[in-house]
């Protein structure tokens, strides 16, 4: 990484000299001196333990090396609700893995990594386990940030939809490689030709027909064409030829988070480069901790994780947003140095929300109008999965404020924040600390709790239909 410029800097600028990367890709040597010319910064190179070290001149460096291994693709599964992603992850995960209870932790791994027999080699795929429909535009900026090639699901007997189309549109704007899964094609009202046809709208064409998106008919519950699909994906990734550099500091990308009673908190993360080792430290824009457990993606206790592997760790001092990248020191200085530079970079921790303007009309009478919420959960997840749907409610005199929302239990600080702004308390998958109920009593605060984000979201309608004025 070039770590004084932007990754969309460097991709754009590679972009228009007609070489297209994507921000997980390491950059060969000519490559970074070439780009070092471009944006007038002076690059050396040194060699160090078999390593050669770019000095970008004082702070910034890169480190780059000429043995580089294969490391497994990262593919993600998009498509419309119920085009049947779900299935087909779980068809593939059920002959592979047989997930432990490792424990007694509940968090949930968000990847997995699956072993594929592949001309005559024993070859991995990872997949990324992306949360329900209602985080989809998160997922985006999750998923597809650590993605290498997008599975587009579409179901042969329903064809192309809306969400197919966001999915095509994220994929594009990524510039990832895609296989188009027609899938269903057990199904009788299965029509392949049809949905060829929907998706040639979207420049995504069959090879038979001359096009250059590979397509394969499959039917995700019968299993068929499962293998073929996973053979098509190790061809896609040998085209693009995915590397990584094993005994670099491991960096990577965390990718669900939750505080855990005993462990404090726990990350499911997957290693892009580098191996992370127990012990190690490590660094994210809000936290810094030292590793000290990890679990690999089938539950099983390990010392380290090598490129292109999920697993969950612990020892953070901090709740972790999803999303947030990490890197990894050996030494707790070099650690603390990133950190400081890290953590001015991020000082947006908690995620707010408020709702547009209501018409124009009202707009004076409405400014008093304004429904303010505390948001606790579990994961971070469900913070962008409530924040994102709560976004979607239409509002006609009020105005919806999220204060902030927050990983972890309901705490007094909570309650009394809640009195002091006037708002209501929610608590989805989550409990109230020792004190924060007789709190929330005695300052008369009401704190809602939640397991499933429809309920929240049908609460949240009806406090508005409650506080509106009724409409003559
Ligand atoms: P998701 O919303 O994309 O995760 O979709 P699901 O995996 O939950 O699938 C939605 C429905 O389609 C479920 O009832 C599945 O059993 C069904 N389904 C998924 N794949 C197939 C398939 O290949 N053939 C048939 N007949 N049904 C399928």
């Amino acid at each position: 990484e070039l770590t004084c410029i932007s990754d969309i800097e460097i991709i754009r600028t590679l972009f228009l000299k007609g070489q297209a990367v994507t921000v997980n890709q390491i950059l060969d040597i000519n490559t970074i001196i070439e780009l070092g010319k471009d944006f007038h910064i002076n690059i050396q190179i040194e060699e160090k333990n078999g390593l050669n070290e770019v000095n970008i001149e004082k702070n910034n460096f890169i480190k780059f090396s000429e043995n580089t291994i294969r490391r497994a693709p990262i593919v993600t599964i998009l498509g419309h609700v119920d085009h049947g992603k779900t299935t087909l992850l779980d068809k593939i995960r059920q002959t592979q893995i047989a997930q432990k209870e490792a424990g007694g932790i509940t968090q949930k791994i968000a990847a997995y990594k699956v072993n594929v027999q592949y001309k005559n080699e024993n070859r991995n795929i990872v997949f990324l386990d992306t949360p329900g429909h209602e985080a989809f535009s998160n997922m985006r900026s999750r998923g597809i940030n650590v993605t290498d090639i997008v599975i587009l699901l579409v179901a042969a007997d329903d064809g192309v939809k809306p969400q197919t189309i966001e999915a095509i549109n994220a994929i594009k704007a990524a510039k990832l490689p895609i296989i188009v899964a027609i899938n269903k094609i057990d199904k009788d009202q299965a029509n392949i030709e049809k949905v060829q046809q929907e998706l040639s709208k979207y420049e995504l064409i069959p090879e038979s027909w001359g096009g250059q998106t590979p397509m394969i008919p499959i039917s995700a519950s019968q299993g068929t064409n499962i293998d073929s699909l996973l053979e098509l994906i190790l061809l896609m990734a040998d085209i693009e030829n995915y590397q990584a550099i094993e005994e670099d500091l491991a960096s990577g990308t965390i990718l669900e988070s939750h505080i855990d009673r005993t462990r404090g908190p726990i990350a499911s993360i997957l290693v892009q480069n580098g191996t992370l080792k127990l012990g190690d430290i490590i660094v994210t824009g809000t936290s810094l901790g030292k590793i000290r457990g990890m679990l690999d993606s089938e539950g099983n206790k390990i010392n380290t994780l090598t490129p292109s592997s999920p697993g969950i760790i612990w020892g953070l001092n901090k709740s972790l947003n999803s999303g947030d990248k990490f890197q990894t020191f050996s030494n707790e200085k070099d650690a603390k140095t990133y950190f400081s530079k890290e953590s001015e970079n991020n000082k947006k921790i908690t995620y707010n929300y408020i709702s547009e303007n209501p018409s124009n009309q009202i707009l004076e009478e409405s400014s008093k109008k304004i429904l303010n919420f505390i948001l606790k959960t579990d994961t971070q997840g469900s913070i962008e999965a409530i924040v994102n749907a709560i976004s979607r409610i239409k509002t006609k005199q009020l105005q919806i404020k999220i204060l902030y929302s927050n990983l972890g239990e309901v705490t007094e600080t909570d309650v009394e924040f809640a009195s002091t702004t006037n708002a209501f308390v929610l608590a989805f998958n989550t409990r109230l600390a020792p004190g924060a109920k007789k709190t929330a009593r005695q300052l008369n605060i009401d704190i809602r709790e939640y397991n499933v984000v429809y309920d929240l979201v049908e609460d949240i309608e009806s406090l508005i239909a409650q506080h509106s004025e009724p409409e003559y």
